[in-house]
């Protein structure tokens, strides 16, 4: 099985299939990320409670290969390999650190009067 290259993977993301695809995906999803609508089904199944952020299904906005499309690029533009995720959940399926939770720090204590 043939993998892509870098140059490949960015020509991809750059063609009108992929973003026509993409808009296909989010609208399947309703626009909601699908990692926090199950976060939340697990938790209530659980019955675990949840905080802060954890308790809202945030917007998608990025939509994600679930087979890897360097690895899998006959998979590329097939629904049931792709899943629409919010940035924070799509950076956690990646293994990025969330950076973005970094910076809401501490402004209980600021507000105080
Ligand atoms: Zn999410
Ligand atoms: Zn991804």
């Amino acid at each position: 099985m043939k993998i892509m290259t870098d140059k490949e993977v960015k020509h991809f993301y750059n063609k009108s299939e992929w973003k026509c695809k993409r808009e296909q995906i989010l609208s399947r999803d309703f626009y909601e990320c699908q990692d926090c609508r199950r976060r939340l089904e697990e938790a209530s199944e659980k019955g675990i409670v949840l905080h802060g952020e954890d308790r809202t299904i945030r917007a998608a906005n990025e939509v994600h290969h679930i087979k890897e499309l360097k690895e899998y690029p006959e998979l590329a533009l097939v629904d049931e390999n792709l899943i629409s995720l919010c940035t924070q959940c799509h950076n956690i399926r990646h293994g990025r650190s969330p950076h973005r939770f970094v910076k809401r720090k501490k402004r209980l204590t600021e507000e105080k009067w």
